[in-house]
């Protein structure tokens, strides 16, 4: 069945990456979320463009300049995935730019903003380390120390300078980490915490 549906996409893109023009490594990538390898929902992509999108390897904005092509592509799987990638990479001038140029119509975008939603928490990770006042990495479950009193608003008291934290849940914000002390649950700026090895 995969050999079908490579051949079908290879036949589609002439035997070239679909997203930057590559002729080596080829494979299907099915565009998420998947119901069943369809062609239609699917493209064929070469081996960095596959492990980019896949996450593997972070987004290198250097490579996808084949996107200023791939997103007027025919085809609404590549223009999904050019649309997607174009989003991650918007900080970059060029792909704004695209973005602002670019119509999807209702179908393509729903489609579209539906694999964005799944990809985005893996990313938010990748890009922004959650940082301890020296630097440390800090992850979820990780013990920390305050290193100053910090006044917590509505609880009416100061956890002190030293106090151990343990067990402390990252949230969407790199700056703020989550944490019980005293019982209650507080947010904890990480420019006050020291990782507690
Ligand atoms: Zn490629």
């Amino acid at each position: 069945m995969s050999d079908t549906l490579l051949s079908t996409l290879s036949a589609r893109a002439s035997g070239r990456c679909e997203l930057c023009g590559a002729d080596a490594g080829l494979a299907a990538y099915l565009v998420p979320p998947v119901a069943a390898p369809d062609a239609d929902r699917a493209l064929l992509a070469c081996a960095a463009c596959r492990a980019q999108l896949d996450g593997d390897t972070p987004l290198a904005p250097a490579h996808w300049n084949g996107l200023r092509e791939a997103v007027w592509s025919e085809v609404p799987a590549v223009q999904v995935v050019a649309w997607r990638l174009l989003t991650r990479l918007s900080g970059e001038a060029w792909a704004q730019e695209l973005l602002e140029q670019v119509y999807l119509d209702d179908d393509a975008l729903a489609w579209a903003r539906a694999g964005l939603d799944a990809a985005a928490p893996a990313e938010g990770e990748a890009d922004a380390p959650v940082l301890d006042s020296n630097g440390a990495v800090l992850v979820d479950g990780d013990a920390v120390t305050l290193i100053k009193d910090l006044d917590v608003k509505g609880a009416n008291f100061t956890a002190k300078r030293g106090t151990l934290v343990k067990g402390i849940r990252l949230t969407d914000d790199p700056a703020l980490v989550e944490g019980r002390v005293n019982g209650i649950a507080i947010y904890l700026k990480t420019a006050f915490l020291k990782k507690a090895i």
